[in-house]
This record gives structure tokens, C-alpha cells and sequence, in this order.
């Protein structure tokens, strides 16, 4: 749809084929309902394909701020974007000409233009100020109306044949037999997209789903379904720590989910380790952050409250976080038996601390009993426990709720400055329907939209200059 709107809006007669009977269907299911439709920190370095996704949006907000129309907003755009973190908060708290803050990126100046409202959540986080996403799907599909694209729905594509002879014209198979030409094509179908869509000669990665909920070994989770804890968990391979998040955990009776576990699970192999610090949101036992970079963070990054891509050692995080928590046991079980007395449980010091089901299943863990009197033998136990509970993942536990796929269309098929195909004129591939990912916190839908933006316009503008070229002929 923002593809459809910037190519009409760069003179283009535009078709929007959509396969099932209403477009935009996408938009409404995303952010709960709510449409986080970007994000005001966007790094680059958080997408799968990062080399190519910097090279893409760089383009992007350099084509954004040299459009006439939006101008205005990238300027803004612009300035906030240079501005560091600390004085952007101050900043954002003030209010731009249309009685909304400067824009972060060129997506945001993008629906600011065709009339949204949108505002700012922790992490950078944006959604439509109205709270829906329905609000989102208004603004693009009165911007397609205001430019009369044609929207036809249940027209699937089965395939894309270029004309051959004629360079730049297409020739979309409709199921049904219908047929369409098109002097360009943007191919904008989502990540399950069928490899059978476009010529053989593209290069494609099988996809698979990924930012959903990890399945794992289940002996200890199973007894936790729908428990959520706050803390830090670890993907650990061979004594590697891979990633870190840190956020909400929800215990699954097959695994875990929650944000922290999504953006995971875009880096998980089976047999993978998860590293779960029940107490990482402790000062002092932060562990895998700690490891990571030596203090935390406060830099939000996709969706969980910290998020780390991290080549440290797994050990090293375990007992900075079992130093730390021991230390804090300790201190905790002084002041218990000030009250409990000197034949403190186990289930006393863990009382308050965790819940009821989650201590049993820490204690059983640890190898300790809950009645059994806290000596230092056991508070070690339970303090490894609670920073250091290690389950092995066995894969996505749940492919229904994936968010996004990783896999598709190879992107070194593609020009990052148009989207274009490199050998064939005229035909655009977008959004997940190329082998791009990223983490929850609005980074997928704005590589949509951005693409989207960025090719649509490649595309009008391009067949504005073949068809010169062909009437000069
Ligand atoms: C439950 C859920 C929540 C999400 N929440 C967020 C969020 O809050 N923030 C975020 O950034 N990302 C979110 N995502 C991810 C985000 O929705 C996708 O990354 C994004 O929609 C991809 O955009 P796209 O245009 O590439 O493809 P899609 O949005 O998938 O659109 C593809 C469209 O093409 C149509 N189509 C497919 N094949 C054909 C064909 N052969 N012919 C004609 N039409 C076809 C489809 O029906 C669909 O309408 C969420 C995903 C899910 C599943």
C-alpha cells in the first residue's frame, strides 16, 4: 500500500493485486492490535542483512528529505536525528508545526504527511496516537483513494513473467487465468511468499518462522505455564553467548515467550541453551548485560528492555550474575532470620522473592527442599539457580504466532537504492518478502514501508523514464 502511494503520487497509474478480500489485513493483526508501525531509534545493525538494510535506509532518508513534499518533515527528521539521545527526549516533548513532534525517520514523516498522529512508547516504540491500528490502514487507504489507484482484492499472483522483447514489461498471472500487464512490478507479498512467484534465476532462501515463542526442554517449564517473570535470558551455543534480552519472560508449558523470548528465537538453533536469570533485573546481577558490555545498558534496542547482540562467554555472564545474587541472598537471608530465626527455610528465603510455583520449580532445580533449613551449601544452590537456569532449546514453539519469516528473496538480487532487480528492469521486490528480519519494537513494518516507499517511487519514476526513452524511439 505505501509502495502503491508513493508511485501514484510519482505519477504513475497504479494497480494494487491483493489476494485476499480486503488489503491491508497485516496492519490490523500487528502491535496487539495497535500498530507499531516503527520505530524512533532504527539501527541497522538489528536487521538480518544489515550491510544491505543500512546501504537501503541511508538511501531512503536521503530520498525522503529530497522529496518536495516531505520536506518539511525530514528536515525535522533531519535535525532530530542529529541531536544526541539524552537532549532528543527533551526534545521530542516539544511540539512541530502540525502539533506533532519532530519525526524521527522518514516513515513517520511519511504517514505524518498523508495525515497520522502518532506518538512515542518506551524503546522508541511509535504507534498511531489514536491507540489502533485500524488508524494506520485509514491513512493509507485514503491516501490510495486520493490518487485513484485501483485496489483489486481475491487477485492472486501465481506468477510474474517478464515480456520478453519488451524490457521493463511484466505479465502477472492471476489465479483464474486472468492476466495483468504491468510496465513495473512491486512485489510487496509478506514473508510466506511463494518462491514460485518470480523466474527460477532468483536466488531464495527457504523461510522459516521466527520472532514467536521458543519450545524447550519442557521437565521444568511445564509445571509454569502462563507465569510471567521479569529477568534476563541468554542463547548460549558451545559456552558462546550469542544474544541477550532482557524483559518479561512467560513461561510456557512447552517453553518460554514473551518479547525477550521472540527476539531470540530469531538467532536459536535446536540445541541451543537458554540462560535464565530470574533475578537479572537486580542491580549487581545483570549478568549476560554485565558480560556483554561490562554495565548495563540503557540503550533500547527492538522491543524487551535491553536487548544485546553479544559475542561474550557464557561462563563469564553465569558467575558475574551468581556473584551477584549470591551476595544479595546473602544480605536477604540476614535480614529473614532477624524475623524467621536462625532455622530459616529454604521456602522462607525464596518467599516474596519469586512465586510460590516458580520457587518449587527453582528449589527442585537447585537440589534443594523447601523445608530444608537455608545453609550456605543450599543458599549456593538456590542462587545458581535463580541467575543460572539453563533449559535447551528444541526450536519455535509455536510457528502460528511467528511475527516474521526469516528467509526469501536473496538480497544481493536487488539494488538497495531502488529495490530493483539487477537483471531485470522494472521489477521491485520489498518488505519480508525479501530475506530481511528484525527484532519486535516496529523495525519490520517500518523495512516495509520504507522499501515499499522507496521502490514505489523507483518504479513510477523508472517507467516515466522507459516510456521517454520509448517514445523517443
Ligand atoms: C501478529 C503479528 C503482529 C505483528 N506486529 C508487528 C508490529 O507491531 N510491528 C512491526 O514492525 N511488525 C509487526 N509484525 C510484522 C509485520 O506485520 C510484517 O513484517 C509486515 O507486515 C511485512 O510487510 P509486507 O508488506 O512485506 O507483507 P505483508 O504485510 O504480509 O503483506 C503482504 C500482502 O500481500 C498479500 N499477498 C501475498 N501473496 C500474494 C499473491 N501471490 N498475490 C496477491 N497478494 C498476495 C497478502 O494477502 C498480504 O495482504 C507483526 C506480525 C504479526 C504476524
Amino acid at each position: 500500500m505505501a509502495a502503491a502511494v508513493a508511485a501514484a503520487e510519482a505519477g504513475a497509474r497504479v494497480c494494487v493485486l491483493e489476494a485476499s478480500d480486503r488489503i491491508g489485513r497485516p496492519i490490523l493483526a500487528s502491535g496487539n492490535g495497535r500498530c507499531n508501525f516503527s520505530n524512533a531509534r532504527i539501527e541497522a545493525a538489528q536487521y538480518h542483512n544489515a550491510a544491505f538494510v543500512a546501504d537501503v535506509l541511508a538511501v531512503f532518508e536521503q530520498t525522503v528529505r529530497t522529496d518536495t513534499k516531505l520536506n518539511a518533515r525530514a528536515t525535522q527528521a533531519r535535525s532530530s536525528q542529529r541531536m544526541p539521545h539524552s537532549r532528543r527526549a527533551d526534545h521530542d516533548d516539544q511540539v512541530g508545526a502540525l502539533g506533532m513532534p519532530e519525526c524521527p525517520n522518514g516513515v513517520v514523516a511519511f504517514f505524518q504527511q498523508h495525515g497520522l498522529a502518532w506518538r512515542e512508547e518506551a524503546e522508541g516504540r511509535l504507534y498511531p496516537l489514536a491507540n489502533k491500528a485500524s488508524a494506520v490502514l485509514d491513512v493509507l487507504r485514503a491516501a490510495l483513494d486520493a490518487r485513484a489507484v485501483e485496489v483489486r482484492c481475491n487477485a492472486r499472483v501465481e506468477r510474474l513473467e517478464p515480456c520478453f522483447g519488451k524490457r521493463g514489461s511484466f505479465t502477472l498471472r492471476l489465479e483464474g487465468s486472468t492476466t495483468v500487464r504491468a510496465r513495473a512490478v512491486v512485489v510487496a507479498s509478506g514473508g510466506a511468499t511463494a518462491r514460485t512467484l518470480l523466474p527460477d534465476a532468483f536466488s531464495y532462501t527457504t523461510t522459516r518462522p521466527v520472532l514467536g515463542p521458543i519450545a524447550t526442554d519442557a521437565r521444568f517449564v511445564r509445571r509454569l505455564d502462563n507465569i510471567r517473570a521479569k529477568g534476563t535470558v541468554a542463547l548460549e551455543r558451545q559456552g558462546r553467548m550469542l544474544a541477550c534480552e532482557r524483559g518479561e519472560i512467560m513461561f510456557r508449558s512447552y517453553g518460554i515467550s514473551g518479547i525477550a523470548a521472540f527476539n531470540l528465537s530469531r538467532h536459536m538453533q535446536p540445541g541451543d541453551v537458554l540462560q535464565i536469570n530470574l533475578l537479572g533485573q537486580l542491580p549487581g546481577v545483570q549478568g549476560c548485560v554485565a558480560a556483554a558490555h561490562g554495565e548495563p545498558s540503557t540503550a533500547g534496542t527492538g522491543g524487551s528492555e535491553y536487548a544485546h547482540r553479544a559475542d561474550a562467554s557464557a561462563k563469564a555472564s553465569a558467575s558475574a550474575a551468581f556473584a551477584g545474587a549470591n551476595a544479595f541472598m546473602r544480605r536477604r537471608a540476614d535480614d529473614l532470620r532477624a524475623v524467621y530465626g536462625e532455622s530459616l527455610t529454604c521456602a522462607e528465603a525464596l518467599r516474596g522473592l519469586v512465586l510460590p510455583s516458580v520457587a518449587n520449580v527453582v528449589a527442585e532445580y537447585a537440589g534443594v527442599r523447601m523445608d530444608a533449613v537455608l545453609d550456605d551449601a543450599a543458599l549456593d544452590a538456590l542462587a545458581g539457580a535463580l541467575t543460572n537456569f539453563r533449559i535447551s532449546a528444541c526450536g519455535i514453539g509455536d510457528a502460528r504466532v511467528c511475527q516474521v519469516h526469516r528467509g526469501g528473496f536473496a538480497v544481493e538480487s536487488f539494488a538497495p537504492q531502488t529495490l530493483e532487480a539487477l537483471r531485470q528492469p522494472g521489477l521491485h521486490v520489498v518488505g519480508e518478502a525479501l530475506d530481511v528480519d528484525a527484532p519486535c519494537g516496529g523495525y519490520n513494518l517500518h523495512w516495509a514501508f520504507a522499501t515499499g516507499i522507496l521502490a514505489g517511487r523507483a518504479a513510477a519514476l523508472g517507467g516515466a523514464a522507459r516510456r521517454k526513452a520509448k517514445d523517443a524511439r
